[in-house]
């Protein structure tokens, strides 16, 4: 295996296009393999870089300035702090905060042979995810086990192995992490879903193990019923078709009340009936964040039935940003429900960048405090209880653009934006929405 010095001059000298028509395959090769191998230091190298700066707390002197603490432990804002600097979702640096602690406090060894380039993120994380609620002690007893495959000059084992090998581990030194982990699993379960192809919505299921054999003997047993009368009928069906049918007929039993919203653009088409000629129109489920293509068709045809309530919201043209209700301002401190209610269904979400927390669980908040700022649609903005608090911790600041974009500026000077949902169709210029409009209409 070449050091890691020979990995960055392979690599370094292979950024212009030219230089790699001249490689021969196997230069090519050797080069990717060194890309790899530094990413996986670069990787070691992020995981400290986390852990550590999630443990410094920012303090807010008597004169404005902002200075900082080593904490000992992770900060409350840490995981926002890494989510700006990493320009991903906060769930997902939460997740990569939690990692780095278990990697540099209770596997040492791994960390070093990612250092090293010998063993990649995701195997890292294979190892990680198998120890929660493990002790930093049985962690590196466990860390120390493991310490040979890494320089096996058969290479690392496959993923699926590594985990096996863990768990068997767990189960040896401390069965009764399993158990913990799998109660604290459960609270976990959840369903979420989001369009993913015009059409076609993707639905993700978190389920306690014993739920899902029971639901899917009788997901099962009604596709298996599909199919026969699919078959009778002289139609094809396939298993993954049968199944994704059985669990809309399971569902459809049980459906109370359907509530959607049509997004227009502004001024643009009629409010009293779909996009004109459109054969698909964007649409949210009431109460979500979450909007899918479907058929124009289905929408005037749910219309006309009567567990059925469908509305029309006009959006900016610029911004796709739901446009402000009738009565967008007040004089008092407390926004009318009306308004409350604009705000939440503008910003569908928590306002913080990358936060998906949905709108009717958080707060309203004045961005610029009231009396400073007025009690209005372009001043108002919705933020978890978490990301409330956040606002209001030392060297944080946050504006709101008259397009609704909320800037936030973190205390370690990172800044991002987090926009309003464009509910219109996401990155078309005014002007193709303009023509698409005129076209509809
Ligand atoms: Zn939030």
């Amino acid at each position: 295996m070449v050091g890691m010095d020979r990995c960055v001059e392979l690599v370094g000298g292979l950024t212009a296009p030219e230089s790699l028509a001249e490689c021969s395959r196997e230069e090519l090769g050797e080069a990717l393999e060194s890309t790899q191998r530094l990413a996986n230091a670069l990787a070691a190298a992020q995981v400290r870089l986390i852990a550590e700066i999630a443990t410094r707390e920012s303090i807010e002197f008597e004169d404005g300035t902002i200075g900082e603490l080593p904490a000992g432990h992770e900060v409350f804002d840490g995981a926002e702090v890494v989510a700006s600097r990493l320009g991903c979702s906060v769930r997902h640096a939460s997740d990569r905060v939690a990692q780095s602690f278990v990697l540099v406090g209770g596997l040492p060894r791994l960390l070093a042979a990612m250092a090293e380039g010998v063993v990649d993120d995701y195997r890292a994380r294979v190892v990680v995810g198998e120890l929660v609620g493990v002790s930093a002690e049985v962690s590196r007893r466990i860390d120390a086990d493991l310490a040979g495959l890494w320089y096996d000059a058969k290479g690392a084992p496959a993923p699926g192995r590594l985990r096996t090998r863990v768990r068997a581990l767990v189960a040896l030194l401390d069965a009764e992490a399993l158990a913990r982990r799998a109660d604290g699993a459960r609270p976990m379960r959840r369903v979420a879903r989001w369009g993913c192809a015009p059409g076609l919505d993707t639905w993700t299921w978190l389920v306690p193990s014993e739920q899902s054999l029971t639901a899917w003997a009788a997901l099962q047993s009604r596709a298996d019923e599909l199919r026969a009368a699919a078959r009778v009928a002289g139609e094809q069906l396939t298993v993954d078709q049968a199944r994704s049918d059985a669990m809309f007929d399971l569902l459809r039993g049980v459906l109370t009340e359907v509530r959607l919203v049509v997004t227009v653009p502004e001024g643009a088409v009629s409010l009293t009936r779909p996009a004109g000629a459109q054969p698909l129109v964007l649409v949210d489920a009431f109460g979500t964040s979450e909007r899918s293509l479907v058929p124009a068709r289905w929408v005037s045809d749910l219309a006309a039935h009567p567990g059925a309530r469908v509305e029309y919201a006009e959006c900016g043209l610029v911004t796709g940003a739901l446009a402000p209700p009738k009565r967008a301002a007040v004089t008092g401190y407390r926004p009318p429900e009306s308004l409350i209610a604009a705000v939440k269904r503008r910003d569908g979400t928590c306002r913080f960048p990358g936060c998906t927390v949905a709108a009717r669980f958080c707060d309203i908040d004045h961005v610029r405090p009231w009396p400073h700022g007025p009690t209005a649609y372009t001043n108002l903005m919705c933020l978890c209880r978490r990301h409330h608090r956040v606002k209001q911790a030392p060297g944080w600041r946050v504006n709101l653009g008259t397009d609704y974009a909320a800037t936030w500026r973190d205390p370690t000077g990172g800044v991002r934006v987090s926009t309003a949902p464009d509910r219109l169709d996401g990155g078309f210029s005014p002007l193709e929405r303009h023509l698409r409009a005129l076209l509809a209409g």
